[in-house]
């Protein structure tokens, strides 16, 4: 008889939110006039930019004509989308990247997930606990639950950053601007994670899906600003958060040629040359139409309208920040990300919060409990909804007695 990766059936019974999902959905048909509001899962509401309609409209145009149609990509991406990213993300930020250490895949969730492919199965791997669940559940999925698996404690008194951990790790999560926690890492404290990497010979796995949302200017938007990060981390990058593609699907992940490990017969492996091969076997490329869409996230007027969006969503950070301060609730994040990560009001536990939330507010948002147990007690509310709908969901906390 054939049999199953058992490690799925260590896995949490389902995903975070489409446990919530079912909850709001049985508050809904049993209160068929509330008007929920949705704070919970971090998908964008405002339409595409017109930049990237117009570029998907040619692109689309150009599919239906004999001399321009295009069948199989490149399984790295297409030279036009890699060579904007290199110029626009990095160079012209002093970060020298060549298009070949880029690849485009159909979303940050994808890579983030399946980048345990090229990497050993005895690594001690770390993982931030509360988390973005992708990270745990792949190596779950890969190791079972594991004592490989560490977990670094992010908690308030440290600011809900990881401290350096005693047990060296091969691997290491590290996602900022964070998702859950809002909080972000300033250049010093990700230069110690560099270092502590390229001392002790480790990976770092930097997911920045979130790095348009940084408006200080002192916080590193890429772990490349920090000397020698090509040694020792690959970066994932997303259009989802910044240009609205969480339904397109286009993403980015960097692995710099400089970075290699030993293969067990101690020859010097590339993990660039690995990750290309995974990718060829496993990956036909993100769409020619969806690419040209990225693409025009980098013209000019597609930079403003992106420029344009984030400062909606941040500006609703504020709104939910200020509203929420003013009646006395503790609050971090939100100032350079669009996750406001709030601690439960009385010690209440967070699925409660939840429940009490969406029952007597009406307003749907993510218990903090759902991103690992160091999570417990907070809340994760999101500032990716309208103006109005946020506005009126600050109005409707106020009023909470
Ligand atoms: N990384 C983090 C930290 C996220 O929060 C998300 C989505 O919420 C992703 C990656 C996935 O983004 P994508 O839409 O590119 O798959």
């Amino acid at each position: 008889m054939f049999r199953i990766n058992e490690n799925y059936l260590q896995l949490n019974e389902s995903y975070l939110f489409s446990t919530i999902a079912k909850r709001v959905e049985k508050f809904s048909a049993s209160h068929p006039r509330a008007d929920v509001i949705r704070l919970g899962i971090g998908d964008v509401t405002l339409p595409l930019p017109p930049a990237v309609i117009r570029a998907m409209h040619n692109a689309v145009d150009e599919m239906a004509v004999k001399e321009t149609f295009r069948g199989y990509g490149p399984e790295q991406g297409y030279g036009f989308l890699r060579e904007k990213i290199t110029e626009i993300d990095f160079r012209q930020k002093g970060i020298d990247i060549s298009p070949d250490e880029i690849f485009i895949g159909d979303g940050s969730k994808s890579d983030t997930g399946n980048i345990g492919d090229i990497l050993g199965e005895n690594n001690i791997v770390a993982i931030t606990d509360p988390v973005y669940p992708v990270y745990l559940d792949s190596n779950i999925m890969r190791l079972g639950r594991s004592p490989k698996i560490v977990l670094l404690s992010c908690g308030e008194e440290n600011g809900f950053l990881p401290e350096m951990p005693s047990q060296r790790p091969d691997v290491v999560y590290l996602c900022y601007p964070n998702n859950p926690t809002g909080t972000v890492m300033s250049r010093e404290q990700l230069k110690q994670w560099v270092d502590y990497a390229l001392e002790n010979r480790s990976l770092i796995l930097f997911d920045a899906a979130y790095e348009a949302f940084i408006r200080n200017k002192e916080v590193p938007r890429s772990i490349y600003e920090i000397e020698r990060a090509k040694e020792c981390a690959i970066e994932f990058r997303s259009f989802s958060k910044n240009a609205g593609f969480t339904g397109l699907r286009c993403s980015y992940t960097v692995v710099p040629k400089s970075l290699v490990a030993r293969s067990a017969g101690e020859s010097q492996v590339s993990l660039n040359s690995l990750w290309n091969r995974r990718q060829s076997t496993k990956f036909n490329g993100t769409p020619y139409i969806v690419q040209r869409a990225a693409e025009a996230v980098y013209s000019p007027e597609g930079q403003q309208e992106v420029r344009d969006m984030v400062s909606y969503y941040m500006r609703n950070a504020e709104m939910i920040r200020k509203g929420l301060t003013e009646k006395g609730w503790t609050l971090f994040g939100g100032e350079n990300s669009p996750y406001i990560w709030l601690k439960c009001p009385d010690r209440t536990d967070s699925w409660i919060f939840f429940d009490r939330l969406l029952e007597e507010c009406h307003i749907v948002g993510t218990p903090g409990v759902g991103f690992g147990s160091k999570g417990e007690g907070y809340f994760r509310l999101t500032a990716f909804n309208s103006h109005e709908k946020t506005a009126e969901a600050v109005e409707r906390i106020k009023g909470w007695v």
